[in-house]
């Protein structure tokens, strides 16, 4: 973090010249209070999913949730073009300039076209019985097929306790070289099921009426089941981590090292489906790359990374501010490969300018009543 003294130098268009000393700077320099930041960085977000903003009732827990989802996710084409266009300019509000964004349709497509924001979509595929995986493939491939000429794109696997063996096979060429998003220990239940075959995941089966017979556990966690599926990937984000353990972690760090992983933490959205909170600290101890996500406006109140950074404070009020603005930042940037030209002030990038009224680092409580004010 720089001090007061600096003078951040852009062009019109908000690309970064240079930062020099107040001395330096010439004249006509804008004075502002608070903290400038590059924009942020939203790694996990369903856009498609934002005319479901305040359907599905809040702490019913993840098996209900993703069920509400599936059975109530259709709605007017019409409303739901509508809701995705406000939902990025909420975005865009919000002072984010680049969302990883799971896109498991078209409905999206119209809205990414304007470039306003930068993506980069996770076409998602899942489908737990074995003799559906080459028609939910083909299905991923055509929406892949089309999105990928707009902006980066992967075929990526939904969630351990969605994919199959047979469609995790299928899917693994397509992803090579890319970053690939997971969900990863978002509830209790789903390592439950790789450990005993036990738990809520068996029940929600059970309610979507699907023969499970073929499943055999593995014995060992979700993640240390699957995680060594994605050794083809350029980088990995796993996203919530709401119940992951420090073995899993020793398990990540053996197998591949930290630096290609990224730990997407969409704490908000943990709150409104269980109100759990991932292990933070234990990341953090760790030297783990955390970065941020929304998740949709399904399973949460706002798009809005510092409502993110907020509830995380609350939490985990010894978290240095600083250190929270990288998540959302320059580490967000690296995990999804566009850290050449955003999350941070350097020279020719053009990272989106947000200026926080009134923050100051040394005090935690300026979070909460901070403005935030885009300026580029
Ligand atoms: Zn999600």
């Amino acid at each position: 973090m720089l001090s007061a003294s600096n003078v951040l130098i852009c062009d019109e268009q908000g690309t970064i010249q240079q930062i020099v000393d107040e001395g330096e700077a010439g004249e006509n320099v804008q004075k502002l209070k608070g903290v400038l930041t590059p924009g942020f960085i939203n790694c996990h977000c369903h856009l498609e999913l934002s005319h479901m903003r305040g359907l599905i009732p809040e702490k019913t827990g993840l098996v209900d949730f993703v069920f509400s989802v599936v059975t109530q996710r259709h709605f007017r084409e019409e409303e739901i073009l509508n809701a995705i266009e406000l939902a990025e300019n909420e975005m865009l509000q919000n002072g984010i300039v680049a969302v990883g964004d799971i896109s498991n349709n078209l409905l999206t497509l119209q809205q990414k076209q304007q470039r306003k924001i930068r993506y980069y979509n996770f076409i998602e595929a899942s489908g737990w019985l074995p003799t559906i995986a080459q028609q939910r493939f083909e299905s991923s491939l055509y929406t892949y097929d089309r999105l990928s000429p707009i902006s980066s794109a992967s075929v990526v696997p939904h969630a351990p306790y969605s994919v199959s063996d047979q469609l995790w096979q299928l899917i693994k060429p397509f992803y090579q070289n890319k970053v690939v998003s997971i969900h990863n220990q978002e509830t209790v239940f789903e390592d439950e099921l790789f450990l005993q075959n036990s738990g809520d995941f068996a029940r929600m089966y059970e309610m979507m009426k699907l023969d499970t017979s073929f499943f055999k556990p593995s014995g060992k966690s979700s993640l240390q089941t699957y995680f060594n599926r994605l050794s083809n990937a350029a980088h990995v984000l796993l996203v919530h981590n709401t119940f992951i353990k420090q073995e899993d972690v020793t398990f990540v760090k053996k197998e591949r090292g930290i630096e290609d992983v990224s730990f997407c933490l969409c704490v908000n959205a943990n709150q409104y489906i269980e109100q759990a909170m991932p292990p933070i600290d234990m990341l953090r101890r760790n030297g783990c790359r955390i970065v941020l996500g929304t998740d949709s406006l399904a399973s949460n109140w706002s798009l809005s990374m510092m409502d993110e950074i907020k509830t995380i404070n609350k939490h985990f009020p010894d978290i240095p501010i600083e250190e929270m603005l990288t998540w959302a930042t320059s580490n967000g940037a690296k995990a999804l490969q566009m850290d050449d030209q955003l999350g941070s002030f350097e020279k020719d990038k053009q990272p989106g300018i947000v200026l926080l009224e009134g923050l100051d680092v040394e005090e935690t409580a300026s979070l909460h009543t901070a403005v935030l004010k885009r300026l580029f």
